[in-house]
């Protein structure tokens, strides 16, 4: 390097110093005059009513700045929300671990509703602390590993061992732009949803057998849906917890010629031998996780590698902190994490910040995209929501998001109130 070209070189980093500095600097005065200064005045809800309500969580503050979160769906959230507040009511909003721990602490153990009424109010205490710092969320979880995510989308289930419509649903995913797909196949269900009516094809639904012929007409059914779409598109298969495991064994051993992305749930999801037995005897990968409350519950299924990919769920298993600590925790084993996901727009872009701030993150799953009102939930600009089949990340305060209050207004659940009002 030539005097001058190294001259020019120190004087280009430099300004870029100067430029990275002066945008830290911008931040710092405002950071200053906020820290310990902004408490929480009020936690109030709005239920949404999708396929499922949805539950939207905000914290509002003495100073104006307001934050919203989401819990994932399932009785007892909204009483637990009501429970949990006095423990942030006066506090400072920026200290996010320890009013999580407080949370946590007070449940005395007890997770399923109380880990996911905490994981709406964890959610929402990052979008506002994103807001009163003003940066996005992904930079206090440690900044980013991506611009935007893959999202995978969880196609409906036809119902019927007919291939044609299933590659239907799979050609119109690949429509959409989706690079990644997901299809529930145990689509006769389990017991309590169609009890008293007759199976065309299982046998028997509460003993977790399946029969040979099942086992060929999924097959058969996945063969056809790889050959309509053709190369470059990841196909995944979720059983819901249904199966013995040397029978999840026999059908995950006949997907092996079909290069699955991932095998979801082929046994229940409280017992990590029986699954690590399963992932050691098998070349189709194995996810498992959107049941799982919490670190500890994942911990057996991390030690013991029952996995390949872990498949937390933001919103129910305590957070997005939680989210990020458990997914650093298994990429010490190499395993990577898929984000299970069934909420609105909010749980969505929350989602999104702790999978760009997450090293092993593989993909965002996408449920409710095909209920035509769910993207304007949210303000958007009118494109698709998922272009390309990514989510591309905010980079405003906060989630960089703003509700759509005459839309969200609009599908309020039945009796639900708009945040208190
Ligand atoms: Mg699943």
């Amino acid at each position: 390097m030539t005097s001058l070209s190294r001259r020019r070189f120190f004087g280009l980093a430099a300004a870029a110093w100067t430029l990275e500095q002066s945008q830290i600097l911008r931040a710092m005065p405002s950071a200053e005059s906020v820290f310990g200064k902004v408490k929480i005045r009020d936690v109030t809800t709005a239920t949404i009513q999708m396929n499922y309500p949805a539950h939207l969580v905000k914290i509002t503050t003495d100073q104006g700045p307001f934050g919203i979160g989401e819990a994932y769906h399932g009785p007892g959230i909204l009483d637990n929300i009501a429970d949990l507040k006095r423990h942030v009511i006066g506090q400072d909003p920026l200290q996010v671990d320890y009013l999580l721990t407080r949370m946590l602490e007070a449940a005395s153990g007890h997770l399923g509703a109380r880990s996911t009424a905490i994981s709406g109010l964890e959610t929402a205490l990052w979008d506002l602390a994103g807001k009163i710092l003003g940066v996005p969320v992904y930079v206090l979880l440690g900044g980013k590993f991506r611009d935007k995510l893959l999202v995978y989308h969880d196609t409906g289930a036809p119902r019927t061992a007919d291939p044609k419509p299933w590659v239907e649903e799979a050609l119109r995913s690949k429509d959409y732009g989706f690079r990644a797909m997901k299809f529930d196949l145990d689509w006769e269900g389990r017991g309590p949803g169609i009890a008293g009516k007759p199976y065309r094809y299982r046998r028997e639904v509460w003993n977790r057998t399946i029969t040979p012929e099942e086992m060929r007409q999924w097959v058969r059914i996945l063969e056809e849906i790889i050959k309509a779409l053709g190369p470059g598109i990841d196909i995944a298969v979720d059983c819901h917890w249904e199966y013995n495991t040397r029978d999840a064994l026999r059908l995950a051993q006949a997907f092996e010629p079909l290069s699955l992305w991932f095998f979801e749930d082929p046994v229940p999801p409280e017992n990590a031998d029986a699954l690590a037995r399963l992932s050691a005897a098998t070349r189709t990968p194995i996810a498992t996780g959107e049941n799982l409350d919490s670190r500890a519950q994942f911990r057996p299924f991390i030690e013991k590698q029952a996995c390949d990919i872990i498949h937390p769920d933001p919103q129910r298993v305590g957070g997005l902190l939680e989210t990020k600590r458990i997914a650093d925790w298994a990429d010490l084993y190499y395993l990577t994490m898929a984000c299970h996901h069934m909420c609105t727009p909010v749980g969505a872009y929350a989602a999104a910040h702790v999978c760009a701030a997450t090293r092993s993150f593989v993909a965002l799953e996408s449920d409710s995209i095909d209920l035509p009102w769910w993207k304007d939930l949210v303000v958007n600009d009118g494109g698709k929501f998922y272009p390309g089949g990514y989510l591309p990340l905010p980079v405003k305060p906060g989630f960089g998001i703003e509700l759509n209050e005459e839309v969200c207004k609009r599908h309020l659940a039945p009796g639900a109130k708009w945040f208190g009002g």
